[in-house]
């Protein structure tokens, strides 16, 4: 008999309800109490709903992080935060987001823990931290109440938590300790952590340890021994769960590490799986991860069956199926979506539909493929019809992609010419000053796109009042004397889900939320065929930006490679091969706006980091394609158009030669908050062309003064050629209020005209 398993399950509810209820919370417009019942009915319908499978997972559902779950399981709290009487879930807030509900007035600020990237997903998790005093102390009470009320309903769990490890990885020192010397200390509360859990009579454990489908030196891997050697001791079945990629050099060491049983993903390491089952001793249980819990889409159950039931024979009760990792990363249930089209509505699974698909398999396995034909019968009839949908295949644009050469991404001239050309067109003075691109988004912003978007007003009401929002950009930028002006993205929604709209080959969910952090989640847009460009997408806009002013107003379009990586995307065909669709298809408005008269387009990589693989040795081959996409996307223009790109972080060190490689005549980056520290990357490679380090931190409301910004340049000159530096904020405005956005730009321009005269 095959079993079936979860490792995680989505928290926030098919309809965001954890969301609701947290914020309201937060408001201090409900009670924690009534926060927690909310809670506890969600856990319940989650675990009801996955009541089929033989273990379902609890520990999995957080109020804001798994993460930071752990971290007071372990009682690893920041110190800023002990010494805290009131409840522990608003002690909890605060290490989450600096405050918790604004009803608790005893409930001091304090600041937020550092965020950052769940690996290579866009989840993010609040960062334990460490100095060489930290000690730990056990707090089960959160995972043993849980293991109890799944009880009560009847549901036999496997109870899910971080391994430590992992654990240690992801924190960071806050002295020069090393983190690994706190090892000794953890395991003991690990133990007991384990040994609890045991006595509530559960049969296994999951611990996740995905640090294993990482680069990991000697001591990160003798670690995991030294580990897995004391808690077995605890005489618990442990299942320890990789997930999001391959082992590689860590695979032996994962299947002779003394544990009950592994999980792999066998969706990204299914070329290992064989070698997985050679290495593994006879008596440990196999959990195959066979269904994407990364993407959205259904499952070739049939093909998937030709490749299991062999391995099925071999490993006979040995062999577990579960999804490849926690369907965190998925949005929960397509019955949900009423308004999708019902061809691509019919390729889908959402995280209830993939626990289905696991259930058919089992029962193909365990009971043979004829108490399922039905079933399968439906699988391939849906898999058949998007293999070969003209919805998604379009032979014209394999055509233009096949006759793609390295000279679409050639810009005629190299950077000296072309810098030449353009400043005897612009006439820029020094230091010029700019904006990232969007301005502030208004409540009446919003409302009217939601009126446009309802059907209360027609397009051309619409473009009416829109347009009355650009003249009004246009008319403060040029009373704070900007240098060149934006129109300020007024009717844009957001910076992908906009050009995905006017994209063929894209489409759109109403409740196809995953979680992004706390209770911030994102819709991503599912590209799922072939791409391509109806028709012109911004120029309008940037046209009648343009009639408003004589001052040079930048077009700007979101690049090929974020639009991919905040996108749902194919899985029948290489994530490049996407990329060079889109870039294809940008390119044509890229054209276009140069045509329309525009001579500055910026075209906006925010996220082209986040594409990078979790191993650094994988780096290249990504960095290959997608610097190849923007450069496609960016460089047919002539000469005399000035390209800028725009980037939302400032770890460049190590990508600094790629992104120079993309031969943007002009780049902004993110750099306030690290007082241009962060500029060191520039230091030793000489970047070629112009910059503008950000110098005005949009995440804070706080106005930066003039001297602040004087200050950040002249240190940013120290490391740059003057002459090639622009002045602008760190990111787009969108977030922010007018009441601060115009003296934080006040300061800004008068900062420039300053450093004109000095430097
Ligand atoms: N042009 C976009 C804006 O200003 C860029 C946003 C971003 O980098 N995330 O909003
Ligand atoms: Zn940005």
């Amino acid at each position: 008999m095959v079993l079936t398993h979860n490792l995680g399950f989505p928290r926030i509810g098919k309809k965001r309800e954890l969301k609701f209820a947290l914020e309201s919370y937060w408001r201090g417009e409900s009670s924690l109490e009534s926060l927690k019942q909310q809670a506890a009915a969600l856990r319940k319908i989650h675990l009801l709903e996955q009541n089929k499978l033989d273990f379902t997972p609890v520990g999995d559902f957080s109020f804001y992080d798994q993460v930071l779950d752990m971290s007071f399981t372990l009682g690893n709290l920041p110190k800023r935060s002990r010494n805290f009487t009131g409840e522990e879930l608003d002690n909890y807030f605060r290490v989450a987001r600096g405050q918790t509900s604004k009803s608790c007035s005893s409930c001091e600020q304090i600041h937020a823990g550092e965020m950052t990237k769940w690996f290579d997903t866009n989840y993010h998790y609040i960062v334990p931290e460490f100095d060489e005093n930290t000690e730990f102390k056990l707090n089960a009470t959160r995972i043993l109440e849980q293991i109890e009320e799944a009880r009560a309903l009847g549901v036999n769990t496997k109870p899910v938590i971080i391994g430590p490890v992992t654990y240690l990885w992801l924190g960071k020192s806050k002295d020069q300790s090393h983190r690994l010397n706190l090892l000794e200390r953890l395991l003991p509360v690990y133990s007991q952590l384990l040994l609890d859990i045991k006595q509530t009579g559960v049969e296994w454990i999951q611990i996740d340890e995905p640090i294993l489908v990482t680069e990991l030196d000697a001591q990160w891997q003798t670690a995991l021994e030294k580990s897995y050697h004391t808690l077995k001791h605890v005489n618990i079945n442990i299942l320890l769960a990789t997930y999001f990629g391959t082992l590689q050099e860590n695979l032996q060491l994962l299947c002779n590490l003394p544990v009950a049983g592994v999980h792999i993903d066998a969706i990204n390491a299914k070329d290992e799986v064989i070698k997985v089952i050679d290495w593994l001793p006879t008596h440990k249980i196999l959990s195959l991860g066979i269904i994407n819990g990364r993407n959205i889409w259904k499952t070739d159950l049939n093909a998937l069956l030709d490749w299991l039931e062999p391995l099925a024979r071999l490993l006979k009760k040995r062999l577990w199926l579960a999804p490849s990792c926690s369907l965190l990363h998925v949005p929960v249930d397509l019955e949900s979506e009423i308004q999708l089209d019902s061809d691509i509505k019919n390729w889908l699974a959402f995280a209830l539909q993939k626990l289905e698909e696991l259930e058919i398999v089992k029962t193909a396995l365990n009971e043979g493929r004829e108490s399922v034909v039905t079933e399968l019968a439906k699988n391939a009839q849906a898999i058949q019809s998007r293999k070969n949908s003209t919805r998604v295949h379009n032979p014209k644009i394999k055509e233009n992609l096949a006759k793609i050469t390295s000279q679409l991404g050639k810009r005629t001239s190299q950077y000296p010419v072309r810098a030449e050309i353009q400043r005897n067109l612009f006439k820029l003075p020094e230091f010029p000053t700019t904006t990232i691109g969007s301005f502030p988004q208004t409540k009446a912003i919003r409302a009217t796109r939601t009126q446009f978007k309802n059907g209360v007003i027609d397009f051309e009401q619409y473009q009416h009042i829109m347009q009355q929002e650009i003249l009004h950009c246009v008319r403060v930028q040029e009373e704070l004397d900007l240098d060149v002006l934006v129109h300020g993205e007024a009717e844009r929604n957001d910076m992908v889900e906009y050009f995905g709209e006017q994209l063929d080959g894209y489409a759109f969910s109403q409740y196809g939320w995953v979680q992004s952090y706390g209770s911030r989640c994102v819709k991503p847009p599912i590209l799922f065929g072939d791409i391509s460009r109806p028709k012109a997408m911004t120029v309008e806009w940037i046209q009648y930006a343009q009639s408003l002013t004589s001052k040079p107003m930048k077009g700007m379009l979101t690049g090929p490679v974020t639009i991919l990586n905040w996108s749902f995307v194919r899985d029948d065909q290489p994530r490049s091969t996407s990329c060079y669709q889109l870039a294809l298809a940008i390119r044509e408005e890229v054209l276009d706006l140069e045509s329309a008269g525009v001579n500055i387009i910026q075209i906006d990589e925010a996220a082209l980091r986040e594409g990078l693989p979790l191993r650094q040795s994988q780096w290249n081959q990504y960095l290959d394609w997608a610097i190849e996409c923007f450069r496609i996307t960016a460089n047919g223009v002539k000469d005399q158009t000035q390209i800028h790109t725009h980037m939302c972080y400032s770890e460049f060190n190590d990508i600094i030669e790629a992104i120079a490689n993309m031969d943007a005549d002009v780049i902004t980056i993110e750099t306030s908050r690290s007082d241009m520290e962060l500029l060191d990357a520039f230091e030793d490679f000489n970047y070629p062309n112009e910059i503008g380090p950000g110098v005005y931190d949009i995440h804070s409301p706080n106005i930066p003064s003039s001297d602040s910004i004087v200050a950040l340049m002249k240190k940013a000159s120290e490391k740059i050629d003057a002459k090639k530096l622009w002045v602008n904020p760190d990111c787009g405005l969108k977030t922010r209020q007018w009441d601060d956005v115009i003296p934080a730009l006040t300061n800004m321009v008068a900062a420039a005209k300053t450093l004109r005269g000095a430097v």
